[in-house]
């Protein structure tokens, strides 16, 4: 495993916990302890806030040509680095090397991205309609942002996050997942190395996230919050966020549909769907959730998938030739084991996969359903697991409205060959984002994000960097 810091990384400085406390994390795939980290108190928290709040006025001051630099050598780093940055994702997570190197780039692309959106903030001079005053429209950072990340992707929600809160000129305190901590602490050794002043980043590693981030939120020195995560623990934060009025970001769960019409390439559709379905075993907000595919051509497009799913080479990431790691623990393969159980009970065939195998780690077979009964909880539930659930359907206006009774809105994916009933469909799916005809949307350029209860804001893309700016008008009487 590569060498990374193992404590918390305050004021630019590495310090154990006030307490002492640490941490174990686990490699998913053999169920051992890799190492122990800080296990950080409330008061550790504090002491990070401290370090942001400090180092805000001076951070927001220097040039965004500065900023932009730091975030470019911070690219480049990890670019560099990529074959360790991908074992120590594979360590702490269990996806695939091969899927991992394809995470370090997409993380690394975001500071590339902010790089270059961080010499873009832009202002506006005018005279208001009466011709009495000048508005001089400024931008300037909210202040000290609270970031809160998933252990999904461990290095991209990180960079995600940290690009545009560095173009912009906010400091930061990153509270990490429990499950994934080493990917924050590597990223904030690669930013210190960039030449990122002390305190501007803050990491507090901690099993006792409630206990640690609430004080934060409602102590009135955090300005922001940008949070990734679950759509229950999100709608927590929202409701602390509220005492202090802090503005947030929340990028939460899905329930993504993805709809085969009778006119799709089903080539198109299942290569599609094994990108929807398997990027990260299954493990992300974007997976597809719910197969609705065209009643005529259900059996076909079904059994397919299946042949796909089962040629997939299950194991440890770090193994050649290995496309499905382990899930992230325990307790997450149980949920899938549930799911699944209680679709088959309601009626849904097993075409392939299905039962947990024996021995080590938390691994979960490609598992295809079909013939799934809408009233099981998968449809309503995100499954976070390799596992396809297909029903039929017969027309237009029943998938769409089937697609849009749920209370997330984050995703989905529509195959067809016909360019109007693509557009028209889209237009009615209430979803932040739509893959026509591919099953891969996520991209540093493009503002990804959710409505309804799949969250609020965007990251990446023009308007990412907005989530990290407020606007400051000046009126000046003309004279
Ligand atoms: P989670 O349980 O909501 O946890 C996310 C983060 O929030 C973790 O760091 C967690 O730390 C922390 N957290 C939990 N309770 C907290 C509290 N009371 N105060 C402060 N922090 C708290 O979600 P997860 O299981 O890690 O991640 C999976 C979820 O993330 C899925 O729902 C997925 O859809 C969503 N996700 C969304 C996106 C997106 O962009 N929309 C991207 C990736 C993942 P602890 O584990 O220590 O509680």
């Amino acid at each position: 495993m590569p060498d990374v810091p193992k404590q918390l990384f305050i004021g630019g400085s590495w310090v154990d916990a006030a307490d002492g406390a640490t941490m174990p994390v686990d490699n998913p795939a053999t169920g051992e302890i890799i190492c122990h980290v800080a296990d950080a108190a409330p008061q550790d928290a504090q002491l990070a806030e401290d370090a942001a709040v400090q180092a805000q006025e001076d951070w927001a001051r220097t040039s965004p040509r500065a900023r932009s630099e730091i975030l470019r050598r911070a690219y480049e780093i990890v670019l560099g680095r990529t074959e360790e940055l991908a074992h120590l994702v594979t360590s702490e997570m269990g996806k695939p090397l091969a899927e991992a190197r394809g995470e370090v780039a997409y993380a690394a692309e975001f500071f590339r991205w902010f790089s270059e959106e961080a010499v873009r903030i832009e202002g506006s001079y005018g005279t208001l309609p009466d011709g009495r005053i000048r508005m001089l429209l400024g931008r300037r950072p909210v202040g000290p942002s609270l970031l809160i990340t998933p252990w999904n992707f461990p290095l991209a929600m990180g960079t995600r996050k940290i690009g545009p809160a560095v173009a912009a000129g906010c400091t930061m305190v990153l509270k990490p997942a429990p499950q994934t901590p080493l990917s924050s602490l590597a990223l904030a050794a690669i930013l210190k190395e960039a030449g990122l002043p002390d305190g501007v980043l803050n990491v507090v590693t901690t099993s006792r996230a409630g206990q640690v981030c609430e004080p934060l939120l409602r102590g009135g020195r955090i300005r922001k919050l940008s949070f990734t995560g679950s759509t229950a623990v999100g709608r927590l934060l929202i409701a602390q966020s509220a005492e202090g009025v802090v503005r947030t970001s929340m990028e939460l769960g899905g329930n993504a549909p993805f709809i085969v019409f009778e006119d799709a390439d089903l080539d198109v559709a299942v290569d599609g769907a094994m990108t929807a379905k398997m990027r990260n075993m299954g493990e992300a907000c974007t997976a597809a959730n719910r197969f609705f595919v065209h009643r005529s051509v259900t059996e076909k497009f079904a059994q397919r998938l299946a042949a796909r799913m089962g040629a997939l080479v299950v194991g440890p990431g770090t193994q050649d030739r290995v496309d499905v790691g382990p899930l992230i623990d325990v307790a997450g393969r149980a949920k899938v084991e549930e799911l699944v159980a209680d679709a088959v009970e309601r009626g849904a065939r097993v075409l392939i996969g299905g039962s947990t195998p024996k021995g080590p780690g938390c691994f979960y077979p490609p598992t295809v359903l079909t013939d799934v009964d809408p009233s099981s909880r998968l449809m309503d539930t995100e499954i976070f697991g390799p596992v396809a659930a297909i029903l039929g359907f017969d027309d237009e206006d029943e998938v769409v409205h089937r697609a849009n009774a749920t209370t997330w809105g984050l995703v989905g994916y529509v195959f067809t060959e016909g360019l109007n009933r693509a557009l028209r469909v889209s237009e009615r799916l209430e979803l932040g984002m739509v893959g026509l005809n591919t099953g891969l949307v996520s991209n540093p350029a493009a503002p990804f994000g959710g409505v309804k209860q799949s969250g609020l804001g965007r990251e990446g893309g023009r308007v990412g960097i907005e989530e990290f700016l407020e606007y400051q008008y000046l009126a000046m009487p003309v004279r």
